[in-house]
């Protein structure tokens, strides 16, 4: 006996999260993949007409919210699960089902919440290390998978490399799946994706009882500081996720920031296009320098600097831009305003001309 309460175990693998440096004042921040537009007035108003009621409890159901997000993907209410943002979501699929002992195949390096999440479940991440191009190794993938795997994350465009998984390969990939086990698409950044990448795995729902969409407010809307994402599955799997929902999770605040968001989505697309036109400009500067980056789909572009990561990201942080660096691996630097990024480039320019 001790004289403390036992933490469990499983606590012990989890690592912890790493968030994207504040930057200094005066510095640009492109280390979090925000979008560097403030809130449209549209929202903005509906934020301020939200605050006033926050001494009452949310809708625990969202109900508006859930209705414009299914009729914004021509599906059923049924098929929407709601929660604080798309890591929420990403927590209840996990929850859903996996539990102690169990595994959960990703991909890696990828989103550095999926292994934090699986551990916290008291499942096994198996990470499958992604090609040399920076993609998904999808036949690796399904080569991890055993009769303990209960999940796979797949996430496209990917966090950090920008790189997707085409329709193609999804579809053979959830061919070779076995329908007992869930796959869950984190389509964080699926906004910046251009023709002929892009494509909608919404659209694979009706066939796959065991796929999750997984979906966000947070980068192409612009509401990271809200908290509020969602979930698309057959009935049976939304049902169960909406059942891991903490409850009144997805506040007041958040509800009517995504429906005015939603409505306003003509003009924040308007905004993403803005974002894609300066993600090209600065890859094709890159494309110049002596510096090998995979092309990308999302609102940041990564560079896989190996041992010259620490060095880079310092120099960065001196000329004012403040990136996101994966030790030993490589740096993934956040589209922001036109001028943040030109003095990224100026300092890549600096080094790898
Ligand atoms: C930013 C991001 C999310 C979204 O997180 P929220 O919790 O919705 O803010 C989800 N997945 C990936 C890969 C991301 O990069």
């Amino acid at each position: 006996m001790t004289d403390q309460p036992t933490i469990r175990a499983a606590l012990d693998d989890v690592p912890a999260y790493r968030a994207g440096k504040a930057a200094p004042r005066g510095a640009f921040k492109l280390s979090s993949n925000e979008n560097p537009y403030p809130p449209l007035p549209a929202v903005q108003a509906a934020i301020n007409d939200a605050a006033s009621s926050v001494n009452r409890y949310p809708d625990f159901g969202s109900s508006l919210l859930l209705a414009a997000v299914a009729e914004l993907h021509g599906v059923s209410e049924e098929m929407v699960a709601l929660g604080a943002g798309s890591v929420a979501l990403l927590a209840q699929a996990i929850q859903t089902v996996a539990s102690v002992g169990d595994e959960v195949v990703l991909p890696w390096r990828s989103f550095e919440a999926y292994p934090i999440l699986v551990a916290l479940a008291g499942s096994t991440a198996v990470k499958v290390a992604l090609r040399s191009d920076h993609t998904h190794d999808l036949g690796a993938m399904v080569d991890a998978i055993t009769d303990r795997t209960r999940l796979v994350l797949l996430c496209s465009p990917n966090n950090p490399t920008g790189t997707v998984v085409g329709q193609r390969e999804l579809e053979d990939f959830l061919a070779r799946v076995s329908p007992d086990v869930a796959v869950a698409v984190d389509e964080a950044y699926i906004d910046f994706v251009q023709a002929p990448q892009k494509f909608d795995a919404v659209q694979l729902l009706a066939d796959h009882p065991n796929l999750i969409v997984l979906r966000t407010f947070s980068k192409a809307y612009g509401l990271a500081g809200l908290r509020v994402g969602y979930a698309l599955a057959q009935r049976r799997l939304a049902a169960a996720l909406r059942k891991t929902q903490l409850p009144f999770g997805v506040t007041t605040v958040a509800q009517q920031a995504a429906l005015a968001s939603l409505a306003s989505r003509p003009q924040l697309m308007t905004r993403v296009a803005q974002l894609v036109i300066e993600r090209d400009r600065v890859f094709e500067e890159l494309t110049k320098l002596d510096v090998d980056c995979p092309r990308t789909h999302a609102n940041f572009v990564w560079l896989p600097l190996a041992g010259e990561t620490a060095e880079f990201a310092e120099q960065c942080s001196a000329a004012g831009v403040v990136v996101r660096p994966f030790a030993g691996d490589g740096i993934r630097v956040t589209i922001g305003e036109p001028q943040g990024n030109g003095l990224f480039l100026d300092v890549a320019r600096a080094r790898f001309s």
